[in-house]
């Protein structure tokens, strides 16, 4: 048995899962972001013993423990580098962790955990070149390249969302201008879909109810504000999958998080039109863009398998 830890901002969960990728048993908890680093690696411990107490498990059942953060983590130093999300920099975990187990620990980013899972078990299984992307707040990316995990020079390979698609474009949180996720991320899409005019009547919502999914539907009801809304989104997005294809050769690009469940008219249709007429020729043609099949346990597999990769 392996054990995963999937850090975020909002809940750390943990699960138990098997050689074959299976989610055996899971826990999740409140992340105790403003208590500090020590409180949070403190009740990763004590859920990872209660976790193993209540699937009936020993230590000693346990392989190793991989734990993936939504951050720069830097795996050969045990590091955390840099997860604004929690509020860590430079915090060293992995020693922690493994003195008090006395088991192998790794760690990795997240997005790269959920690319990794999904070349393992999912949507990505039985190809070489394949990136995994997230739509969410941010746009989270992971690549894996012939059974590892690329991770590049500085640990910060991936950062699909901060390529420049807009050269003198709006300020990023990154502390950059007109990156990708500026035009592609959700709440870049929320904003522009509430100033729709009477978008509460239209929605049936408070403002402050509104979600990215609801301007997804209000598209799909023919609305043309809302249209505008998604066919700029899905532009910006194909943009950047483009470039991501271009500059990588990827054979298979998963797709998963909240935004991915717009209806496919709407999003996935007119994404892959974009990527088959806009790509580089040899590789448009080959390469596959699939929804995610792991979904939201893919960071939780990948991460209890951080062990497998290469690096
Ligand atoms: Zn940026």
């Amino acid at each position: 048995m392996n054990l995963g830890v999937d850090v975020g901002g909002t809940f750390v969960k943990l699960g138990i899962i098997d050689d074959d990728g299976k989610v055996v048993n899971r826990q999740k908890i409140s992340t105790l972001t403003s208590e500090g680093s020590d409180a949070i690696i403190q009740s990763i411990i004590e859920s990872i013993e209660l976790l193993l107490i209540n699937s009936g498990l020993n230590i000693s059942d346990i392989k190793g423990i991989g734990i993936g953060f939504p951050g720069t983590t830097d795996q050969g130093n045990g590091m955390v580098v840099c997860a604004p999300n929690i509020f860590w920099e430079n915090v060293e975990v992995v020693s922690r962790i493994k003195t008090h187990f006395g088991l192998p620990v790794h760690i990795g980013q997240d997005s790269r955990a959920a690319a990794w899972a999904e070349y393992l078990f999912g949507a990505g299984k039985g190809f070489d070149y394949i990136a995994g992307i997230t739509l969410g707040t941010g746009l989270g990316c992971g690549m894996v390249f012939k059974g590892s995990i690329y991770n590049g020079g500085f640990n910060t390979a991936g950062e699909f969302g901060h390529q420049i698609v807009e050269v003198d474009g709006n300020r990023c949180n990154c502390g950059g201008k007109g990156c990708l996720e500026v035009y592609a991320g959700g709440p870049a899409l929320l904003k522009s879909g509430l100033q729709i005019p009477d978008i509460e009547v239209l929605v049936g919502k408070l403002i402050n109810e509104i979600t990215v999914l609801d301007i997804f539907l209000l598209a799909k009801q023919g609305n043309p504000g809302a249209l505008a809304c998604t066919e700029k989104y899905v532009k910006y997005l194909g943009i950047g999958l483009v470039n991501l294809i271009n500059l990588n050769s990827l054979e298979l690009i998963s797709i998963s998080g909240g935004i991915s469940n717009a209806p496919d008219e709407l999003l996935f249709n007119p994404l892959v039109k974009f990527i088959k007429e806009r790509a580089y020729p040899l590789a448009s043609e080959k390469v596959k863009v699939v929804k995610s099949t792991l979904g939201d346990d893919a960071p939780l597999i990948g991460a209890s398998m951080l062990y497998l990769s290469n690096k």
